[in-house]
């Protein structure tokens, strides 16, 4: 396997995680692609197969899985999620772009012992797990029983954060504060990217 450049962005469901990307993704779309995860979780509303997710059944998902067709996946609140190779692939035959990786804490672990992986990790906190709570029942998008088992989830995936090695932490409290501190970073990290702003 080739080496796979990437950045990778975790943190908590509900940390602002999708929106700092889609800001991220409009600004860099010159270099960084956003690998498009499988999962097997429905689609929410306005998500589109092939842009969002590749949204496949359980039974294809663990075929896959079988056949080594990911580089990394995981569970998370009861779906399977994963980063397909295939989907590696197309980003590296674009050229020279940057994997942009948005997965949960147990894919940044196993991304983290893949040698062939040169990642730098941006982790994202929440200022509070209150506002976790907060922002998922804003986002309307989940039952209440989805929200707590991904605010448990959420708890323990801040645990796990604190435990592990990344290369840039933001506190979520702003986000246009936390959008210019991930800016700041990436064209520090990547010094080849330069947008004139
Ligand atoms: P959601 O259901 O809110 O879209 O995603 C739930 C969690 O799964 C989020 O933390 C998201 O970052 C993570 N996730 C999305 N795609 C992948 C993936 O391919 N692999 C892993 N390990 N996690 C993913």
């Amino acid at each position: 396997m080739a080496t796979v450049p990437a950045l990778v962005v975790a943190g908590p469901s509900g940390v602002g995680k999708g929106t700092l990307l889609k800001m991220i993704r409009a600004r860099y779309g010159e270099y960084l692609e956003f690998t498009i995860s499988c999962t097997t979780r429905a689609p929410r509303e306005g998500e589109v197969d092939g842009k969002d997710y590749y949204f496949i059944t359980k039974e294809e998902f663990e075929k896959r899985v079988q056949d080594n067709q990911f580089l990394e996946h995981a569970t998370f609140a009861g779906n399977r999620y994963g980063t397909g190779l295939s989907e590696i692939a197309r980003v590296q035959r674009m050229g020279n772009k940057i994997c942009l990786i948005e997965i949960e804490l147990n894919g940044v672990q196993q991304l983290q012992k893949n040698p062939n992986v040169l990642a730098k990790y941006v982790f994202l906190y929440p200022p509070s797990t209150e506002a976790l709570a907060e922002r998922l029942r804003l986002r309307g998008t989940e039952s209440e029983e989805t929200i707590q088992r991904r605010l448990e989830t959420g708890r323990q995936e801040i645990e796990i954060m604190d435990q592990l090695t990344c290369n840039h932490k933001i506190v979520n409290v702003e986000l246009q504060d936390a959008y210019k501190s991930l800016c700041e970073y990436v064209e520090s990290a990547f010094d080849f990217i330069k947008i004139d702003s």
